[in-house]
């Protein structure tokens, strides 16, 4: 017998955060207008690239280590069903409740009813994407429950009120005066004479979060790795803050995406090489938690682990899209976009930001809801060149620029070029023209309007000196 998935349905709307207000181009003026903004972007990430670079140029297998993640998940996601149903027997053995959650409200609805039935009104959180996906601390707060983050920069996030931009670095659209800020401004008991000092603006979080890990009994997190041989949780982090979240409380409560399963421990001497150097640019996570259900006497006596569908089902349907599922959200290829380096998280309008987000988001969803999000990138192969799992993100972008309507003036473009191409003597005409602007453009005036937005920051290539053309007239 095997676990059939259900028809593929996508993320519903009105609930958590894989839709943007407005659209991606819109946003992002927004976002450009802004040079605090482009000036903490480009440090932070110039930062992380050269940090990642050096200790990946450490591993000579690197190519082959790739290779092997983009195996193993390529097999994960070939057998799905069988894998999950492994994992769901495992971590029942071992002493865990498994839920199913085909969609976000149903995830809200599972987590909220597990911690009403602790009695308790607060929940100290480890970072977890799929949480911040299907907007978990909204529907907890809605019934009465205060999630309290503890990754230190999903804290600022929370307290200033903001949204994540960064899949690893939330709060990197932020610099220290601005976190000062946001510290004096809500955090709970902090010191007044708070500089913008980072060891105190860390002391001053860690002295918050130490008595709220104290008495806070249950916790929610997200997971890296299912291991469905064993049951085995794996959550990786820099902080030692998910290590008090995953082993202080009584309950613990994961909720893991389908496609973050892996069939063996094995697996996870593939995926703890790749995923450090190519997120933090470290050669081991400092800290990698691992639990298998409950232990009589040692850390959570409830475990349980939801599930979540919430349109992967319908990722994995598209054969060519289904690579975004082997995602595992190392970051690596935000900070090599050009397009993210200078429009950063918040104008993708999804907690998945950058070239992933630009994938995995209106796929999610339906590529109607986030039909801008395909165009949000130069299709430049440096996304590519940089996952670890070497997903080819631009070939995906060029399969969904295929399921939306393309922008009128490029549909209006390509009809114009379809025609003169089907034209023999136009087509003749038309290299000549295109010759001849190309010329005066490099004198210095760029291409004429309504062609002169693409020429006004880029030099215009040279034009050969003969075209083929004009040299098979000359034969
Ligand atoms: S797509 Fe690749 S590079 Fe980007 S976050 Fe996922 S694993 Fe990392």
């Amino acid at each position: 017998m095997t676990t059939f998935l259900g028809m593929p349905a996508r993320a519903p709307r009105g609930v958590g955060h894989l839709r943007g207000d407005e659209p991606f181009p819109v946003a992002a003026r927004t976002a450009l207008a802004d040079p605090q903004l482009r000036r903490n972007l480009n440090h932070a990430t110039t930062t992380i690239r050269g940090k990642s670079g050096r200790v990946i140029a450490e591993l000579p297998d690197w190519q082959e280590l790739r290779s092997a993640g983009s195996a193993l998940k390529a097999h994960t996601m070939a057998n799905l069903p069988a894998l999950l149903e492994q994992l769901e027997a495992a971590v029942t053995a071992a002493g865990g409740v498994v839920h199913w959650a085909a969609d976000a409200n149903e995830a809200n609805r599972i987590v909220t009813e597990l911690v009403q039935a602790t009695g308790e009104q607060r929940v100290i959180k480890v970072k977890s994407m799929a949480t911040q996906e299907i907007g978990l601390n909204e529907a907890l707060e809605e019934a009465g429950i205060t999630p309290v983050e503890t990754d230190l920069a999903e804290l600022i996030v929370q307290l200033g009120d903001d949204k994540p931009s960064h899949i690893l670095v939330p709060a990197i659209h932020r610099n220290r005066a601005e976190i000062r800020e946001i510290f004096l401004r809500a955090m709970p008991g902090v010191d007044p004479s708070l500089t913008d000092d980072p060891p105190r603006l860390a002391g001053a979080a860690r002295q918050y979060l130490r008595q709220t890990f104290l008495s806070t009994r249950v916790a929610v997190s997200g997971a890296n790795f299912g291991i469905a041989e064993t049951g085995t949780l794996a959550v990786v982090e820099s902080e030692g803050n998910g290590r008090m979240c995953l082993t202080l409380p009584d309950t613990l409560i994961t909720v893991m995406g389908i496609e973050k399963v892996v069939p063996a421990w094995q697996d996870l001497e593939v995926f703890l090489q790749l995923l450090p150097r190519a997120s933090t640019g470290e050669r081991m996570n400092p800290y990698t938690s691992m639990w298998t259900g409950v232990t009589p006497g040692d850390g959570p006596q409830n475990f349980h682990l939801v599930l979540l569908d919430n349109g992967r089902s319908a990722v994995l349907a598209d054969e060519v899209g289904r690579q975004a599922l082997h995602c595992i959200r190392c970051s690596a290829c935000l900070n090599v976009c050009p397009v993210y380096q200078r429009t950063g998280g918040h104008a993708y309008g999804s907690v998945y930001p950058g070239p992933i987000g630009a994938v995995l988001s209106p796929q999610l969803t339906g590529v109607a809801d986030n039909a801008s999000l395909p165009y949000a990138s130069s299709l430049c192969g440096a996304c590519f060149d940089a996952c670890p799992v070497k997903i080819d993100i631009p070939a995906i972008l060029v399969h969904l620029r295929n399921e939306t309507p393309h922008p009128r003036s490029e549909a209006a473009m390509m009809a114009a070029a379809a025609y003169i191409m089907k034209h023999p003597r136009l087509y003749a005409r038309a290299q000549r023209a295109a010759k001849l602007a190309r010329l005066v453009g490099r004198r210095g005036r760029g291409l004429p309007p309504p062609l002169n937005g693409w020429s006004a920051s880029r030099d215009l290539p040279a034009p050969p000196p003969q075209t083929f053309r004009d040299w098979w007239a000359k034969r």
